[in-house]
């Protein structure tokens, strides 16, 4: 059983208040916090989908606000960002790595965005949490992958660089140690790109803080085809349509900018991540490249998904006989 364990902040990642445990445990190993919080010695540290959630939770003295796991996967950690755009049989799986399994989820969403690679802060939130909290901690919007401006503070965010720092997945380093430190820099954005990422940051924070935002995917490619047709894409046929449409979001996202977040649209044998994310049903598209195309629609997040659940065509996902199980198992954790 875990004596003490610190409270989360609102919108902390999970890895941000054990990387606090560890720190004011001072524990002198990680194999000695992963064994004590997780019942096992060696655990790969990951910030987005943390994983052996329900030996953690049980280990938990009653009246912990972590004790329900849910309010781990709803609200410490990134899960809320991607389920919207994963399909049922993808969240499953994911979910019950994140409950039991000693793997990482994130590696079975087969994105092909970088992942995280040094943990990231925002200096004005850092100011405010000392104030408000006494400490900083690591925020988990900032930490998804290719978001660059802090959506609160509209500032690029900083990203932290020593050698010890990138070793992150192999220890728990709090955000007061990092930036004690004094290693880090910041993040440089292209002025011409800064209102495209400042407004991905903010699509981003809106989905993390609605967890409970069950759609169907299908619903999603189905508002797509719709804003298509509402651009004036109704006169080109075929090919020269899509042609159409890639072009205008070529315009709107040049290539530099779209190569800064690993989604530049050359590089793929299999026609690339536009065309599939229009015309491929069922198939897993990381969200920063669903938020780029709502954003060439001219919808934010919220305004998008709004639209969605408006349209009589909006039906939350279907429970089907065969996916019962699997469904308990979604709606147990989230
Ligand atoms: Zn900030």
């Amino acid at each position: 059983m875990i004596g003490h364990f610190p409270h989360p902040y609102p919108e902390e990642l999970f890895y941000s208040v054990c990387a606090r445990y560890s720190e004011q445990m001072q524990y002198p190993t990680k194999i000695a916090v992963c064994d004590a919080l997780f019942g096992v010695p060696n655990l790969n540290v990951i910030a987005d989908f943390p994983t052996r959630l329900k030996p953690f939770s049980r280990n938990l003295l009653p009246g912990h606000t972590l004790k329900d796991m849910r309010q781990i996967v709803r609200y410490h950690s990134q899960f809320p960002y991607y389920a919207p755009f994963l399909p049922v049989r993808r969240r499953v799986p994911i979910l019950s790595i994140m409950h039991v399994g000693p793997k990482s989820g994130s590696r079975l969403l087969g994105s092909r965005i970088p992942r995280l690679n040094r943990l990231k802060f925002c200096p004005e939130c850092v100011n405010a949490d000392r104030i408000d909290y006494g400490e900083c901690f690591w925020r988990r919007v900032h930490q998804i992958p290719g978001i660059k401006i802090c959506p609160t503070h509209k500032i690029p965010l900083y990203e932290s660089w020593s050698q010890d720092l990138r070793n992150y997945r192999n220890e728990f380093i709090s955000a007061e140690q990092a930036v004690g430190g004094h290693c880090f820099e910041e993040i440089q954005i292209d002025i011409r790109h800064y209102e495209i990422h400042l407004s991905i940051a903010c699509s981003a924070d809106w989905l993390l803080k609605n967890p409970g935002l069950n759609i169907n995917p299908d619903v999603i490619q189905r508002k797509y085809h719709e804003l298509q047709d509402k651009r004036g894409l109704y006169k080109y046929a075929g090919n020269t349509k899509k042609q159409k449409f890639e072009k205008d979001f070529i315009e709107m996202f040049p290539p530099e900018l779209l190569a800064s977040i690993g989604s530049d649209l050359g590089d793929d044998m299999h026609g690339n991540w536009l065309k599939r994310i229009i015309r491929t049903k069922g198939s897993f598209t990381d969200p920063i490249r669903h938020l780029l195309l709502i954003h060439c629609f001219g919808h934010t997040a919220e305004s998008f998904f709004l639209s969605c659940q408006t349209d009589p065509s909006w039906s939350p996902i279907r429970r089907t006989k065969v996916q019962q199980s699997k469904f308990s198992l979604y709606k147990m954790a989230t």
